[in-house]
């Protein structure tokens, strides 16, 4: 018997969406983004999934000395680098490499002696995010300042972020590759620039591999999942497969009278008589409660809206087109056959915060 509510993870589309990668970012190497639980699918079976990439990305310390106590040996960079000398020490002993995005990081590796292992460093530029990194005066002396550090492995790498790559009509990314390009310029590092957004809608930061310095790193995150970073389309529109629907089961059927209002707060009202499903998966589950009445569900394989507010446990769902559905019939939430984006639309939210948004008590199949 399935579970009441699960997940179904599809690694090969995950290899799948690898594979669009680098068809997107031909001369460049692979930094595939795992942060977060990967987005909500499993850190460890999408790392294994993703054995052709160059190397992963995670936000923070202890994701990534959690992938190599899983014994994965790829290169690994954290995000967010270190912000005490402890967290350093996890960088060193599980050899990730840090980005390097403020002054107090380089105040405690002046203070590390020499040593065999040194830390390998993205430096960060900040372009325009205004989140993390050196801003562009300030980043000549950090640069010169993390060449005197002993424990540092040369040569220094170089990184930025974009702020709006969703939107192509902004010149704010264009601002951000011209900006970066011109602080690196003289600096022999490998740089990365570009997340799923600048892979697929700003192919100039990819022409500017060097192929003497190995080419230079893309850093996917939300293409792997099979997600378009840009609003009003969806994976398909790039060539992506969904990595991961979310399943459940209508658990109860019934008929309900003109005037009868449905859940919560009442919000919504049946305006003639209605057949309603009751499934179980809410917002305990990561089904956002945000996502309005309309929003579509897959009852057996079939289109159906969502009506009434969404509870902790469950959401209703409005029959009336399918009057032979029956407890114990499957429920598809998003997935294949109903893309996330779509959902994440209904929720006024984006496909990111959905994905990550899948909590503990659904089973991952
Ligand atoms: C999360 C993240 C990425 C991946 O972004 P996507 O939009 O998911 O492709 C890349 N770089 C940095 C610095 C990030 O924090």
């Amino acid at each position: 018997m399935m579970p009441p509510a699960y997940v179904r993870l599809d690694l090969d589309a995950v290899r799948h969406n690898l594979e669009q990668v680098k068809r997107y970012a031909p001369d460049n190497k692979i930094m595939a983004v795992i942060k977060a639980n990967a987005y909500g699918h499993g850190m460890d079976r999408v790392a294994a999934a993703l054995e052709q990439a160059d190397g992963f990305a995670v936000a923070r310390v202890d994701e990534g000395a959690r992938l190599r106590q899983a014994g994965f040996e790829q290169p690994i960079t954290v995000l967010q680098g270190f912000v005490c000398a402890d967290e350093l020490q996890q960088l060193l002993k599980y050899r990730l490499a840090a980005v390097i995005h403020a002054p107090q990081q380089i105040a405690i590796l002046q203070q590390q002696p020499d040593r065999a292992i040194k830390l390998a460093v993205w430096l960060k530029l900040d372009t325009g995010m205004n989140r993390l990194g050196f801003k562009a005066h300030d980043f000549a002396a950090a640069y010169q300042a993390l060449l005197a550090c002993a424990a540092v492995e040369q040569p220094i790498n170089l990184i930025t972020h974009f702020a709006n790559a969703d939107d192509l009509l902004d010149d704010k990314t264009r601002r951000q590759i011209d900006l970066f390009n011109d602080a690196v310029k003289d600096y022999p590092g490998q740089r990365s620039i570009a997340n799923s957004a600048g892979i697929i809608g700003w192919p100039s930061v990819r022409s500017g591999a060097a192929q003497d310095r190995g080419g230079d790193w893309v850093r996917p995150g939300l293409m792997l999942y099979g997600c378009s970073p840009f609003a009003g389309k969806t994976g398909a529109d790039f060539g992506l497969k969904p990595a991961m629907s979310l399943h459940s089961r209508l658990i109860a059927v019934k008929d309900l009278a003109v005037g009868e209002s449905v859940g919560y707060s009442g919000t919504w009202t049946c305006r003639s008589a209605t057949r309603l499903g009751v499934v179980s998966i809410g917002y305990g589950d990561g089904y956002h409660r945000a996502t309005r009445s309309g929003a579509p569900v897959l009852v057996n394989g079939r289109r159906v809206p969502l009506i009434g507010r969404v509870s902790m446990d469950m959401i209703t769902v409005d029959l009336n087109d399918l009057p032979d559905a029956q407890p114990g019939d499957p429920v598809t939430l998003w997935g294949n056959g109903l893309p996330v984006e779509e959902i994440a639309r209904h929720a006024d939210t984006i496909p990111y915060t959905l994905l990550c948004g899948i909590t503990q008590r659904v089973q991952v199949m």
